[in-house]
């Protein structure tokens, strides 16, 4: 069992495939242990009734597998060819690895509106995730960037925490669905600022974290000010598929196409899981829970397969 990505998804995967037997081989990528280990705080992360560190999460994982057999490489996959049993994928080194079964965890990540300000405060203010960090900013003043579902959903869900929200959009209209529109447009709690652009996240100086943001006007080029304390990029994402273009299938947005409900992916023996397959949830706890069903879908897959070689050879 080859598993591409040590994120929650693929670690999760790791866990149970080992346990089953499967002998998993985890490669790592360019970032061992994945997204949150560029986090500090995790406080939605259920058996810790403490806040625990990201870093610290992701070290316990990939610990825990490799404790019940799971095999680490760290290197980083840059070819495929899926069009045979065992697949094959090659390193950036060279290396070689074979699997008769692949589970794909190789996550997404956040786009960013790319201001060295941005770069400069992330964790300190600005986040692109509402429901990783909305807590932290409790009766704070929050505003979120973007016009999609993303950014209506994560204003709205931020409404749990502050009576202060602005939804930044560059245009004049919302590309996110019509009932998540009339849900923002009649919350009392948020208001929406048009034809807007983030020029700048101000704040960093001293201990302060995010203090407000530099807003241009799209159609004017007319500079203003807002005070918040914290700011949600919530822009899109772009999950890790370049790899997996013409060998599996990918829905409009990149994301791989599961069959609903399971981990299974178009071409048979090989499964996604995590924010690699998911657009809507994108947690730690998700991208866990759709590693545990790779590996269980995975094992099932080859026991299937073992049974008919078992049944040809017997005829
Ligand atoms: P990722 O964590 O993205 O891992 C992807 C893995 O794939 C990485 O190991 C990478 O190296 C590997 N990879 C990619 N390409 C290749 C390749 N070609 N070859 C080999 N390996 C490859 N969620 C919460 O539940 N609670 C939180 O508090 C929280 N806070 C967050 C804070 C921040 C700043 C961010 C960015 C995210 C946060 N999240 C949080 C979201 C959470 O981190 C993700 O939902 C989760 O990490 C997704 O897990 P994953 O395993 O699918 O992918
Ligand atoms: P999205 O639909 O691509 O929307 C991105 C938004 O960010 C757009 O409004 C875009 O503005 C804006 N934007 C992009 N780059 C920008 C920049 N540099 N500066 C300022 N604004 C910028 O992304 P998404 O909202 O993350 O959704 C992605 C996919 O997931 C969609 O298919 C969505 O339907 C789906 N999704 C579904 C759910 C759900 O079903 N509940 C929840 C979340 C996401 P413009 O409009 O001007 O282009």
């Amino acid at each position: 069992m080859l598993i591409l990505g040590s994120g929650p998804a693929g670690l999760s995967a790791a866990i149970y495939g080992a346990r089953a037997g499967l002998a998993p081989i985890v490669v790592q990528g360019i970032q061992p242990g994945g997204q949150l280990t560029t986090t500090t705080d995790v406080e939605n992360y259920p058996g810790f009734r403490e806040v625990i560190q990201g870093p610290w999460l992701m070290e316990e994982m990939q610990a825990q597998a490799e404790h019940v057999g799971a095999r680490m490489m760290w290197d980083t996959i840059v070819e495929v060819d899926l069009s045979q049993r065992p697949f094959r994928l090659v390193g950036d080194g060279g290396h070689v690895y074979l699997g008769d079964t692949l589970v794909i965890a190789t996550g997404a990540q956040a786009k960013w509106l790319g201001l060295d300000s941005e770069q400069k405060l992330r964790g300190q203010g600005v986040s692109a995730c509402a429901t990783c960090d909305g807590f932290f900013f409790r009766g704070k003043k929050v505003a979120v960037i973007g016009g999609g579902n993303t950014a209506v959903e994560e204003a709205l869900y931020l409404t749990n925490h502050s009576h202060d929200v602005t939804l930044i959009h560059r245009r004049d209209s919302l590309r996110a669905e019509k009932i998540l529109q009339e849900r923002l447009f009649k919350h009392h709690g948020i208001k929406v600022l048009w034809n807007t652009e983030v020029a700048e996240f101000v704040g960093g100086e001293g201990h302060q974290g995010l203090t407000g943001l530099e807003l241009r006007d799209t159609r004017t080029g007319e500079v203003s000010h807002l005070d918040v304390d914290g700011g949600f990029v919530a822009i899109g994402h772009h999950p890790a598929t370049e790899l997996f273009q013409g060998h599996v299938e990918l829905d409009e947005d990149h994301y791989i196409k599961v069959e609903p409900g399971t981990t299974r992916t178009s071409v048979p023996g090989v499964f996604a899981c995590g924010d690699v397959m998911d657009k809507i949830y994108r947690q730690a706890i998700t991208a866990a829970g759709t590693g545990c069903m790779a590996a269980l879908d995975a094992e099932r897959f080859l026991a299937e397969a073992d049974f008919e070689a078992e049944a040809i050879a017997a005829e």
